[in-house]
């Protein structure tokens, strides 16, 4: 694993930016479900003791997003993802008259990374897209990927899941998936529908979230927060069901001026979404988004902590993976920081972190919040889809050595 200096991941320990991870530290519910992963997944387990001892002086150990395909059955308007899917590529080319000649990873490559990634102490995988549902290869990239020497955890939308035996809740259990993490983004089954577009989500969701715990999978419920949301009946009404009912974390991701969802500023979240959130948070409710305190170690209610570090996470707590072997590192920008096809995954995140726009702790939204970033980001997304080109931008692209200062 890569050491860092602290100030680059988690800010002044005296100021309490850091999460310090010892095994004498947890709650004795962490400890005994620490305790059930030792004896089910022991290489797993070794890899968080490692990640335990040393994540104070520096080591870093984020989730891989494994976007192995972008294909996806359903057509949000808030997806970050639209513009990586093989229906709007088709659309791109046709209409640019440029032709989208990028290597896809191979079956090999992807064995390699997950070696690679193994032995630099990741044990984090989500498959995600897109709808991993949707790959006719989904089983084959679990293997591959390994669930006795990563936890591999799985997005979904669950209409599949719901409607088809081969996916069943039973299936992905007995395939090793971990934890599954199903889109709901409301209680009420008219508004989830409308905002996911596709009549009948809303029930399969339901029909779904019950069968997870009792099949042995861990669950997160997925929530995208649009401005003024937190304050409803309908999202208390869903805290209290995740809560109190199926035993979920509810995982709130704040709508972004990304991807579909930028054509909808009015859905951009203010402070007093946020606080509301917190509010939540501070009462007791499994509700987490990556920029609060549930998201970290000590959490009780989640088995493996989600995440380890106070504020924005890129680099040091997230990354995509791309079907094209782009390592971006974060899941609503358009530029990567390496590519796994070229570099081993610790060379390519030693170098993310020592980029100043991501290494060093911060506690705003560098993709959300901050506008010089997300003018230069934007800026240079558009100019390089003008030239007909297909995001993301290749390192070298945005980010390039010059870059490398810290
Ligand atoms: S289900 Fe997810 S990946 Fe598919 S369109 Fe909706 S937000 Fe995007
Ligand atoms: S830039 Fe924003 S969305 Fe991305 S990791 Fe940081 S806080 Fe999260």
């Amino acid at each position: 694993m890569i050491y860092w200096s602290p100030q680059y991941i988690g800010g002044n320990m005296s100021k309490g930016h850091f999460v310090l991870d010892k095994l004498d530290q947890v709650s004795s519910l962490e400890q005994e479900k620490r305790d059930e992963l030792k004896n089910r997944k022991p290489r797993v387990y070794e890899k968080i003791r490692n990640f335990d001892a040393r994540a104070h002086l520096g080591f870093i150990s984020p989730i891989i997003r494994v976007c192995w395909d972008y294909t996806c059955n359903f057509v949000c308007d808030h997806c970050c993802a639209e513009e990586r899917m093989p229906r709007t590529i088709r659309k791109l080319v046709a209409k640019n008259g440029k032709a989208d000649n990028r290597y896809t990873m191979s079956y090999d490559d992807l064995a390699k990374f997950a070696s690679d990634a193994d032995e630099y102490g990741l044990y984090r995988m989500v498959l995600t897209g897109g709808e991993p549902t949707m790959w006719k290869d989904l089983f084959k990239v679990i293997e591959i990927l390994d669930p006795n020497r990563h936890l591999v955890i799985m997005d979904s939308n669950a209409l599949r899941i719901a409607d088809e035996e081969q996916f069943s809740v039973r299936a992905l259990a007995d395939a090793g998936v971990y934890k599954l993490q199903i889109s709901l983004d409301s209680f009420v089954e008219a508004e989830h529908d409308t905002f996911r577009k596709m009549p009948g989500s809303y029930q399969r969701v339901r029909k779904v979230l019950p069968q997870v715990i009792p099949a042995g999978m861990k669950l997160l419920v997925s929530t995208c927060l649009t401005a003024g949301r937190a304050s409803t009946q309908e999202f208390a009404d869903l805290n209290r069901y995740c809560t109190e009912e199926i035993g979920a974390m509810l995982y709130v991701t704040y709508a972004k001026p990304t991807g579909s969802c930028a054509s909808h500023m009015d859905w951009m979240v203010t402070k007093a979404d946020t606080d509301k959130i917190r509010e939540f948070e501070a009462k007791g409710f499994n509700i987490t988004t990556h920029m609060t305190p549930s998201y970290m170690r000590q959490k009780d209610a989640g088995s493996v902590p989600l995440g380890h570090y106070d504020g924005c996470i890129t680099v040091k707590g997230i990354n995509n993976l791309e079907p094209w072997g782009d390592i971006v590192p974060c899941p609503y920008m358009d530029v990567a920081i390496g590519n796994v096809l070229q570099d081993p995954i610790a060379t390519i995140l030693d170098r993310g972190m020592r980029i100043k726009d991501l290494g060093p702790q911060r506690n705003d939204c560098l993709i959300g919040e901050d506008p010089e970033f997300m003018g230069r980001h934007n800026t240079a997304v558009a100019r390089w889809k003008i030239q007909g080109n297909q995001v993301p931008l290749p390192w070298g692209e945005f980010w390039t050595d010059k870059d490398v200062v810290l």
